[in-house]
């Protein structure tokens, strides 16, 4: 059995985030990155974008360059599944049959995407977009197709649809809700990215969900509830992911719609932390248990937990963010949207701010065409909840 100081399970941002402020905190000793992946982490959000329309390469998608960990004496353990945590015996074990020791372990198993459970999901041609992989089959399947279609209008299936349609293929977007983006509640903004994507030639088909695809062994059509049967030799199906939290079960660590943390990202077992997309942490901006499946999160979170790892002062402490970009429009999301009713101050996709209130205090904003200056602005009064008469000026 071989034993680490730090065994990391999780080979993507919030893992590698963390092993550098683990080591620029001054954590000693063996580390472990176990990852199912088969490369070093990657950032995922050019795999929808830059990535998948050729703009960048492998090398360009990765969170530090292979050389990394050799100098900070990890030892990579990728193409690896780890089955079961046993804290009491402070022992991972991997479905290799390795099992390994460790004095600290952080989890960060990320999240997969949900699979649609219609006829033909398994036909070639029907994807989801996670990893490195996929995207490099995407890329290429959309070499050879005439024609696309994107299940799911909101991150994944908005900037995938963008994607492909700068590549030339005819796309067709499938959104079960009315609009684009429904999860925001913000009706200017959903319209204007409709005009957005009709006028970049993209169909979009609303209020509709996929029945089933079509195809004999590769796909030729996505047929919907509605009836209606859009040609396609592609489709990506992008309907959210669920956190990777299965191999702990039976762990004995508290799990609850991701594996429960406190502020400082420990979980329920001793020495033992989580961050990132599996991670449902204590958020004090908002008083309230959240998990967040973005970029910034996981970004975040990996630092702090690295610098906590190592026994200095790494919490979870700030407005969080994200960010979706289509067709060169970058949008953004601070704080908490999903309690709050929105109001719109500027209008136009280019730029756009709707502010979200909350038990009659500030907890969000969406915006896009905003300058540097005036979306700090926003994150201080968010943190700080103004009262709603004090936004509305
Ligand atoms: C195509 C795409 C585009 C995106 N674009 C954006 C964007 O524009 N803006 C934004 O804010 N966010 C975006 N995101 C989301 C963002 O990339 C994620 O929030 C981020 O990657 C989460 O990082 P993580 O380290 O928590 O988990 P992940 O990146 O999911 O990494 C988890 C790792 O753990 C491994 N793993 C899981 N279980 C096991 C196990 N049992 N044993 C071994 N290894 C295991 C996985 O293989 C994976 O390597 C995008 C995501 C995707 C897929």
């Amino acid at each position: 059995m071989k034993k680490f100081e730090l065994v990391v399970v999780g080979g993507g941002l919030a893992s590698a985030r963390a092993i550098k402020a683990y080591r620029e905190a001054g954590g000693g000793g063996r580390i472990a990155l176990v990852s199912r992946d088969d490369s070093v982490p990657y950032h995922r959000p050019p795999l929808s974008k830059r990535y998948l329309r050729g703009e960048t390469d492998r090398e360009g998608t990765l969170v530090e360059p292979e050389s990394f960990y050799a100098d900070q004496d990890v030892e990579l353990l990728l193409s690896r599944t780890v089955e079961a945590v046993r804290p009491a015996g402070r022992r991972v074990e991997l479905a290799s049959g390795e099992t390994l020791s460790y004095d600290k372990l952080l989890l960060a198993p990320g999240a997969f995407p949900r699979r649609l459970d219609v006829p033909g999901a398994d036909l070639d041609g029907v994807f989801t977009l996670r990893t490195l992989d996929d995207a490099t089959r995407i890329r290429d399947a959309a070499a050879a197709a005439g024609r696309a279609v994107a299940v799911g209008g909101s991150f994944i299936g908005m900037e995938t649809a963008a994607s492909l349609r700068t590549l030339g293929v005819e796309v067709a977007l499938v959104e079960l809700a009315e609009t684009l983006f429904p999860i925001l509640d913000a009706p200017e903004l959903s319209r204007g990215l409709a005009d957005l994507y009709r006028d970049r030639g993209v169909e979009l088909v609303l209020g509709e969900s996929v029945a089933s695809f079509r195809g004999d062994g590769r796909l030729e059509a996505v047929e919907t509830a509605g009836g209606r049967m859009l040609p396609a030799d592609l489709a990506v199906v992008g309907i959210g992911v669920v956190p990777q939290t299965a191999f702990l079960e039976g762990s004995g660590i508290e799990l609850d719609n991701g594996i429960v943390v406190d502020q400082s990202f420990r979980t329920s077992a001793p020495d033992v932390w989580a961050a990132g997309d599996a991670a449902r942490f204590d958020d004090p901006v908002f008083g309230r248990a959240r998990r967040i499946e973005h970029w910034s999160n996981a970004n975040y979170q990996g630092t702090e937990v690295g610098k906590a790892i190592a026994g200095a002062d790494g919490r979870y402490d700030s407005v969080s963010t994200f960010f979706t970009e289509v067709f060169g429009v970058t949008i953004k999301v601070f704080g908490d949207t999903s309690q709050a009713e929105g109001r719109t101050f500027d209008d136009s996709l280019e730029r756009f701010l709707a502010l979200y209130v909350e038990d009659g205090r500030l907890a969000g904003a969406v915006l896009s065409g905003q300058d540097a200056e005036t979306e700090e602005r926003l994150k201080r009064p968010i943190r700080a909840h103004v009262p709603e008469s004090e936004v509305a000026r």
